[in-house]
C-alpha cells in the first residue's frame, strides 16, 4: 500500500479539519481584583458561558463552544474531555496539536504544565501515550513503537531549541511528503514516563527562571513540546510511520490587542506577536471551512508554518482558551472569547450577582465607586 499523502487524507476527511475549541475559566482570585468587583463572567452549562456586555450592562453576551470547563473543573476533567480522545491517533501515524490560548494570568501554564500536585495536560498526555504503546504491545500488535521528544520556543519569530539552549534560530523545512521538520532540533528518545519527567522538567524550569529574568519573555513566547511516536512494522521493516503531538503553551493573547482601552487597531500596533496573530487567522480559516488548505495562511508565521502538518487538514487539533473572571481581564477575555466562539448571542438580562438589581443607568457608576468599606484609593 502506498504511503498516505497529507493532501489525500485532507480531502477524504475534510470535516475533521476544524479546530475543536474548549474554554476554561479559572477560579476567581481575590488578589487579581483590587476593586473587589467580583466576577464578570460565569458558566451556564457544559458548552455555554456568559459575560457582562460592556456596551450595555443590562445585557449579557452568551457564547457557545465545543466544551466549557468552569472554575471547578479539575485538571483530570480537562484532560479527559479535551485531550485524551485525540491521543490514539498519533500511534497510527497521524498528527495532533493542543494549544493553550488566552491572556497572561488566565491559566495557560496551569492547564498545560500544572504543578506537581495538580499535573496538567503535558504530563498526563505523555503518560497516556506510554500507556497506549504498552497496551499495543499486549495486543500483539504488528508494529514496534519508539517515543521521543523535542522542546522548543518561538520568540520574536526565532525558533530556539530548549533542550540545547545555546542553539541559533533554527530553519523550518518541508519534505516531499509535506511533512514539516526542523533539521538540527534536538530529538531525545524516551524510554518511560519517568524518563520524560527527568528530562523535560529541568528544561521547563530553566525556561521559567530565564523568563522572569528576561522580563515577561514567557508571556511573549510560545513554548512547544513535540512528542513523536515512530512505528516500524515488524514483518516489513521498511514501513515506518510517524505521528506527532504538539503541546503548546502560547504567548499571552493580550500582546495581540492594544484595541480595548486605547482603540489602536490590531494592524497598526507595531508590537504584535506575528505568530499568534497568524494562528488566529489560520484557526479562523479552518473553522469557516475554506476550500482546501490553499487559503490557510500557514506560511505567514513561524508557529503556523511549524504546525502546518499538525493543525487542520487530517490532524486532530484542540485549542483550550483560558480566561480569567475578574473585571481587570474584561477586555482580554472579551477578545479571546470572540476569537474562540462558535456562536455568540446577546441576551437581555442583567448579570445579577447580588439580590438587589441595580437600575441600568447606575450600574456603570456603581462599578466605579467602591462601596463604603471597600478598598478604594488610599
Ligand atoms: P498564564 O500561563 O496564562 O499566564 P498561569 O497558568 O500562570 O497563567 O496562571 C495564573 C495564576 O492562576 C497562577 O498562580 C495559577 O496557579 C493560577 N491558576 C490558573 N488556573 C487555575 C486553576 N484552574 N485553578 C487554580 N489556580 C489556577
Ligand atoms: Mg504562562
Amino acid at each position: 500500500m502506498a504511503a498516505q499523502r497529507v493532501g489525500e487524507v485532507a480531502k477524504a476527511t475534510k470535516q475533521t479539519s476544524r479546530v475543536r475549541v474548549a474554554v476554561r475559566l479559572r477560579p476567581y482570585m481575590e488578589k487579581q481584583d483590587d476593586k473587589g468587583e467580583g466576577a464578570c463572567v460565569r458558566g451556564l452549562d457544559s458548552q455555554t458561558l456568559e459575560i457582562i456586555n460592556w456596551r450595555n450592562a443590562t445585557e449579557t453576551l452568551q457564547y457557545q463552544f465545543d466544551a466549557f470547563h468552569d472554575e471547578r473543573a479539575t485538571q483530570q476533567e480537562v484532560f479527559l474531555s479535551s485531550v485524551k480522545p485525540i491521543l490514539p491517533h498519533i500511534l497510527n501515524g497521524q498528527n495532533a496539536s493542543v494549544f493553550a490560548y488566552g491572556p497572561t494570568g488566565a491559566g495557560k501554564t496551569h492547564t498545560m504544565l500544572g504543578v506537581p500536585e495538580l499535573p496538567g495536560v503535558i504530563p498526563r498526555a505523555v503518560r497516556e501515550v506510554f500507556n497506549l504503546v504498552k497496551n499495543k504491545g499486549k495486543q500483539e500488535d504488528a508494529w514496534d513503537y519508539s517515543i521521543s521528544m523535542s522542546y522548543l520556543e518561538i520568540y520574536n519569530e526565532k525558533v530556539l531549541d530548549l533542550l540545547c539552549p545555546s542553539a541559533q534560530d533554527l530553519p523550518i523545512r518541508e519534505d516531499k511528503d509535506r511533512n514539516i521538520l526542523i533539521p538540527g532540533l534536538t530529538n531525545t528518545p524516551l524510554t518511560s514516563f519517568s524518563d520524560f519527567h527527568a528530562q523535560f522538567l529541568p528544561a521547563s524550569l530553566n525556561r521559567t527562571t530565564a523568563s522572569t529574568k528576561l522580563n515577561q519573555r514567557s508571556s511573549r513566547s510560545h513554548a512547544i513540546l513535540l512528542i513523536k511516536v515512530v512505528r516500524t512494522q515488524r514483518a516489513a521493516q521498511q514501513r515506518v510511520q510517524t505521528g506527532k503531538l504538539y503541546l503548546v503553551d502560547l504567548a499571552g493573547s493580550e500582546d495581540n490587542r492594544r484595541t480595548g482601552n486605547k482603540g489602536i487597531r490590531l494592524k497598526e500596533s507595531g508590537a504584535i506577536n506575528l505568530s499568534l496573530f497568524t494562528l488566529s487567522k489560520v484557526v479562523d480559516a479552518l473553522s469557516t471551512g475554506g476550500s482546501g488548505t490553499a487559503r490557510v495562511p500557514y506560511r505567514d508565521s513561524k508557529l503556523t508554518r511549524l504546525l502546518q502538518d499538525s493543525l487542520g487538514g487530517s490532524a486532530h487539533s484542540v485549542m483550550i482558551t483560558n480566561i480569567a473572571p475578574e473585571y481587570t481581564y474584561y477586555f482580554d477575555t472579551y477578545t479571546a472569547l470572540n476569537f474562540a466562539a462558535k456562536s455568540k448571542q446577546v441576551v437581555n438580562k442583567p448579570f445579577v450577582r447580588e439580590t438587589v438589581t441595580v437600575p441600568s443607568t447606575q450600574v456603570k457608576r456603581s462599578r466605579e465607586e467602591p462601596e463604603a468599606g471597600g478598598s478604594g484609593e488610599p
